[in-house]
């Protein structure tokens, strides 16, 4: 059993979409073991997203993910991280296979609907970053 960290951005809660996207995980065979909606401060984001601090696009992503509420959802099952991966689509929802969430629910590459952790390491630290380990069923 593998765990992986989402992220429905701020555009796509904005959008009134979140069920739509947690469907999109329980319809593919992931479990939902805990989820949350919170408003990010601006240091959780800074240090959320510490590995593209020297990156030029840094400030309007930290901007961007403080902007609303995001949903952060704790999903679970065989392969969850390539799973969710492969749901996502590629980063640029222009090049976002069709029927992936970013091609069907993201603007563009700053407002990309949803994050979720790229290796089954990173997850763990993305886990532990939002939520205890009582708080997982
Ligand atoms: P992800 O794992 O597919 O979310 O992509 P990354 O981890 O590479 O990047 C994190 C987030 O930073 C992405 O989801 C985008 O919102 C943003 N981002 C990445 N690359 C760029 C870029 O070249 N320009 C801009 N404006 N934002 C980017």
């Amino acid at each position: 059993m593998e765990r992986t960290l989402s992220i429905i951005k701020p555009d796509a809660v904005a959008k009134g979409v979140i069920g739509k996207i947690l469907d999109r995980f329980e319809s593919n065979g992931l479990r939902i073991a805990v989820t949350k909606k919170i408003q990010l401060s601006v240091g959780d984001a800074q240090a959320f997203y510490a590995v593209h601090a020297e990156r030029p696009f840094f400030n309007d992503l930290v901007d961007f993910m403080i902007s609303g509420p995001v949903v952060v959802t704790v999903l679970e099952g065989e392969n969850a991280m390539q799973i969710n991966r492969d749901l996502m689509g590629a980063t640029n929802p222009k090049e976002a296979q069709a029927g992936t969430i970013r091609a069907d629910f993201a603007q563009n590459i700053d407002a990309n609907a949803v994050h979720g952790s790229d290796s089954v390491e990173n997850a763990a630290n993305e886990i532990a970053f939002f939520f205890s380990e009582r708080e997982i069923s």
